[in-house]
């Protein structure tokens, strides 16, 4: 259980996985690296692993490149996820009143700005993908 003790939302998950591979089988999605729903990324970076992972699968270390082109930034995702969920759950009045007086008084692109480690991913280069394979049009028959 990921989040074990204080419900599903609890800022306080298990200690992150050291590898998201271990032989011929890797871990994906929740299964690892579960996360608060503070930012609404579980489901994003699931499909991300699973392009990747697709991707990788048939490299001879497919699995341990998965590992070490995820991990990082699933991870990232993870405690940021956690540190908005901390402060938005913030309840004493001072530190209520300091947060929203910063949430107004910050520029209205900030929180776009702020988004941008987020939202801007790209799957893995073409060229890298399939060397063989042309990046526009089809692969061969
Ligand atoms: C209320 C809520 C709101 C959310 N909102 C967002 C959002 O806005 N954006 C976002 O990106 N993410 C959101 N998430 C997170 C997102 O739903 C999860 O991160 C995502 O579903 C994880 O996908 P998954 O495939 O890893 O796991 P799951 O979606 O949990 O899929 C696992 C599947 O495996 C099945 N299963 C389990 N055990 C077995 C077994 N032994 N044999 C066979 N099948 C099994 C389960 O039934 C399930 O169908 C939200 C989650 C919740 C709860």
């Amino acid at each position: 259980m990921p989040f074990a003790g204080r419900g599903s939302c609890s800022p306080d998950p298990e200690p992150p996985l050291r590898s998201y591979a271990a032989g011929r089988v890797a871990r994906v999605g929740d299964a690892a690296h579960a996360m608060t729903p503070h930012l609404g990324q579980g489901a994003c970076q699931a499909l991300e692993d699973a392009v990747v992972l697709a991707d990788r699968a048939d490299a001879s270390d497919g699995l341990h490149e998965y590992d070490l082109l995820r991990r990082p930034r699933t991870q990232y995702v993870a405690r940021r996820s956690r540190l908005v969920g901390r402060v938005a759950q913030w309840s004493s009045r001072g530190a209520v009143a300091l947060r929203d007086g910063l949430v107004r008084a910050a520029p209205a692109d900030a929180f776009q700005k702020s988004l941008k480690p987020l939202v801007d991913w790209s799957p893995p280069a073409c060229e890298d993908r399939r060397p063989e394979w042309p990046c526009e049009g089809r692969g061969p028959e």
